[in-house]
């Protein structure tokens, strides 16, 4: 690990010491804090207001206790996390993800990246995240709809248009969002659209939620490309997961003259060198919630490995868009030695530390999830400003408003790398500004 300032190595002490065995939270934090020694030494103000110290502490945490009753009569118990971490900006802003991982230390990580992410879009937005242990895997739509009106039970007193906006993330889609609005709506007598994003197109949501993710992650890595004089046509693409960020990444790619040549999910990867048949990709993922195995009963040519890693697949371009620390230092040395040039987080801090400093190392363009996968949460505050005006955009209207915003976030990004002495950085640029805007915004506040 490169060694931290005195100040910033303080901080990073008492974030270990307050926060125990929250080793994603930790790397979370670590990661940002290695990017802002030129930032502190360029303005005291910060240090004199401990504005980092404050950003490391969420300003509330909730865990609360989620009991359902399944199909066959058993009283289950989860457990409910929202943590609102920063609203300097706006509203706390993140989404839900309900899977057996999380816990305290995942949603703080989440909440952590989500505050600078929030920042960069440049949208009013602060930063917060929740989500459940509950698995929704084998689920029956009855059982998932039951365990959102209890989680919604108690998360109601906690949210609203102009305090807290959870949204969608791993293990929550459209059938999730919609359980939950329909408790909220219900519990509250209101029908307030601006307190949840990801809607459906019929009650409230926005065009272009559902693809925005992927296809931000897209955008941005086609600004880089073009910073260097490159486009999309024919480079290899690789696509790690098969959720909705995979696949609408996999979408923007190919209407931009790349072709994704694999995909996986958690139990294996499928390759297909022709490039990923979408419509068959969607019908597996978003209709039968079935598996990537069942990819090759449809297409005979392509092939499925058990196990194993999918960043074994030679490509140029690599896109983690599965879950945290998915691409590690192995898996980076394998790219490498491949020859891949570009890697772009589509989901959250899906590469190991290791990982991130190989590709620095081998000079392997790196585009942080902060700001590759931004255009999400960035559309879900599209989603906002439609609902605050009672308006609902066109398609091609808001697919162009979240391409500036991407362009706007990889140009931000560079200038801050280079302002502060390390151009071309986009890690670097991405944790520098993301953070300047949070910490003004929070000494023009007060301490509070
Ligand atoms: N869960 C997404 C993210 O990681 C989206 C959050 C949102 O739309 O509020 O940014």
């Amino acid at each position: 690990m490169p060694i931290l300032d005195e100040k910033l190595g303080d901080i990073y002490d008492e974030v270990l010491r307050r926060n125990p065995g929250e080793d994603e939270f930790h790397q979370a934090v670590r990661e940002v804090l290695d990017s802002l020694g030129p930032v502190v030494a360029k303005h005291p103000e910060y240090g004199d207001a401990a504005v980092i110290r404050r950003l490391c502490e969420p300003e509330r945490q909730i865990i609360f206790r989620v009991p359902w009753v399944d199909d066959a009569g058993n009283v289950r118990i989860n457990r409910g996390f929202r943590v609102e971490f920063n609203s300097a900006l706006g509203p706390y802003k993140g989404g839900l993800r309900f899977h057996p991982s999380v816990y305290l230390g995942i949603v703080k990580f989440l909440g952590f990246e989500q505050i600078f992410k929030n920042s960069l879009t440049g949208m009013p937005i602060g930063g917060g995240k929740g989500g459940s242990d509950f698995d929704p895997k084998g689920r029956s739509d009855g059982e998932v709809m039951r365990f959102c009106q209890a989680f919604m039970t108690e998360l109601y007193r906690h949210i609203g248009e102009h305090t807290d906006v959870p949204a969608g993330d791993i293990g929550v889609g459209g059938r999730e969002i919609g359980y939950l609005f329909g408790q909220y709506k219900r519990i509250t007598n209101r029908y307030e659209s601006g307190v949840l994003t990801g809607k459906g197109l019929t009650w409230g949501g926005s065009q272009v939620r559902t693809e925005a993710t992927g296809y931000g992650t897209v955008f941005f890595v086609e600004e880089m490309l073009k910073a260097r004089g490159d486009s999309f046509d024919g480079k290899r693409v690789v696509v790690s997961g098969s959720g909705n960020v995979a696949i609408y990444a996999a979408e923007k790619v190919r209407q931009l003259g790349g072709t994704v040549i694999a995909c996986s999910d958690s139990n294996g990867y499928v390759v297909d060198e022709k490039g990923i048949d979408l419509d068959l990709l969607k019908d597996i993922k978003e209709k039968r919630r079935a598996r990537v195995s069942t990819y090759v009963e449809a297409r005979t040519d392509a092939r499925y490995v058990e196990g194993g890693s999918v960043w074994d697949v030679a490509c140029d371009v690599a896109l983690p868009c599965a879950t945290q620390n998915e691409l590690n230092g192995r898996d980076a040395a394998t790219l490498v030695k491949n020859g891949c040039a570009i890697v772009a987080e589509g989901a959250n801090m899906p590469c190991t530390p290791d990982a991130v400093r190989l590709f620095a190392d081998a000079g392997v363009l790196f585009a942080p999830g902060k700001a590759a996968n931004a255009g999400g949460v960035a559309t879900s505050a599209l989603e906002m400003q439609q609902n605050a005006s009672r308006d609902s955009w066109s398609f091609d209207h808001t697919e162009r408003r979240l391409a500036d915003i991407m362009h706007g976030i990889h140009d931000r990004c560079l200038e801050s790398a280079e302002l502060y002495g390390k151009p071309g950085n986009y890690l670097a640029g991405a944790n520098i500004a993301g953070f300047i805007q949070v910490a003004d915004a929070m000494l023009a506040l007060g301490v509070i």
